[in-house]
């Protein structure tokens, strides 16, 4: 299925295709402070809006997570980081942020231990 996710005010927009599998909702301090509920794909596989300007980036600890966020309404619809490859650019989707609500009774949430990672 087609979805999109973007910001609160619309500036920061993406677009892609998936099954929604696999739903991965992290414990580390970033993920839980922020409550995302994440999907992962090649940056290839979507079609991004990110103007310039319009977006602050948040990164910790390694610093391999360009975590962008709009600088009007604050949120976060994605970042952007290599894949496992080192190469790939690789993006983590914030379903929070999916302009059709989910329905989280439909989906299989993966807890990840990213706080013990
Ligand atoms: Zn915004």
């Amino acid at each position: 299925m087609n979805y999109t996710c973007s910001c609160h005010c619309g500036q920061l927009k993406i677009s892609f295709e998936t099954t929604l599998e696999k739903v991965v909702e992290c414990n580390c301090s970033h993920c839980r402070k922020k409550g995302y509920l994440l999907t992962f794909m090649p940056k290839a596989q979507t079609q991004m809006t990110l103007p310039e300007g319009a977006y602050s980036t948040y990164t910790f600890n390694k610093h391999v997570v360009q975590h962008h966020f709009c600088k009007t309404c604050g949120c976060a619809p994605f970042g952007i980081s290599k894949g496992h490859d080192g190469v790939t650019e690789t993006v983590a989707i914030n379903l929070r942020c999916l302009d059709v609500p989910l329905d989280l009774s439909t989906v299989n949430i993966i807890a990840y231990d990213g706080a013990s990672a």
